[in-house]
């Protein structure tokens, strides 16, 4: 099977990723209901017994809220998490997974995957990101791809990740102006710009002005928030990146569109 990436979708209604290389098919996070995950694998043409593992960055419900669907499908999938994501997964959704714990900040080996489960600032449990060392395949490189969603700043050891990404989903979650502009209660502005909330629209172009990011193919600008974002504000805010390096592929995912084409 051909090294292949595909985003189902990144917002705070659903985040799901489909990883496939070296004959193995992972999801990054399971926020999905069942009717619109299903929707999304079959424009893949996999059946959810195809699926070998599932990635889950932290027990929000944008990440973890399709576990349940998917798991009634396929009962033996194996899901990765760290010991506290797993704990409130369990506990919140009585569903008993065989979890497969791993310890944020060590990396390890997984059906052919090096993966690297990072640490980020957000407000849950133990919550991280994930860089996925992929096996080379028949005709192409090793490429690592990398999910970063969900961090209230950048910290040095996520800017190291986005430095040695091939492929970078990046947030870039609400638009200064728009949030200010929202009918949200004062505190919830607060948590989302807050140290352990979201990173807006700025926090990422910080990011990607500071980064060199020499290796990167294709950055995917997600997470981006219904009420407080757009797409054409993002995709303004890439320009100058996209002038520094003409031959980088940029997407910007809209949050109420799912996708199935391959961004690998
Ligand atoms: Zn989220
Ligand atoms: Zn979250």
């Amino acid at each position: 099977m051909a090294f292949a990436f595909h985003i189902l979708g990144t917002s705070s209604s659903g985040n799901c990723a489909v990883l496939r290389a070296g004959g193995r098919t992972v999801l990054i996070d399971v926020g999905f209901t069942w009717p619109r995950l299903s929707l999304g694998l079959a424009k893949l043409g996999i059946e959810p017994r195809q699926i070998d593992a599932a990635f889950i960055t932290h027990e929000h419900g944008d990440h973890c809220g399709g576990l349940p669907g998917l798991l009634t499908r396929h009962p033996g999938l194996k899901v990765f998490a760290n010991r506290e994501t797993a704990r409130r997964i369990g506990h919140l959704q009585k569903i008993a997974p065989i979890w497969q714990l791993f310890e944020t900040g060590s990396p390890f080996e997984a059906l052919g995957f090096k993966v690297e489960p990072f640490a980020i600032p957000h407000d849950a449990a133990d919550p991280v990101g994930f860089a996925f060392g992929c096996p080379a395949d028949a005709g192409g490189a090793a490429r690592k791809v990398t999910w970063m969603t969900d961090l209230g700043h950048v910290t040095p050891v996520a800017r190291a990740q986005a430095e040695a990404a091939d492929i970078l989903v990046l947030e870039s979650n609400y638009d200064e102006e728009l949030l200010d502009l929202s009918q949200r209660p004062a505190h919830l502005k607060q948590r989302i710009r807050g140290m352990h909330g979201h990173l807006g629209n700025l926090g990422a172009l910080a990011l990607l002005r500071e980064v060199r990011a020499e290796r990167l193919a294709h950055l995917c600008l997600g997470h981006l928030s219904k009420e407080c974002n757009r797409t054409v504000i993002v995709d303004g805010h890439m320009a100058e990146v996209r002038a520094a390096r003409p031959d980088l592929r940029v997407t910007v995912f809209d949050p109420l569109e799912d996708r199935a084409e391959d961004l690998s």
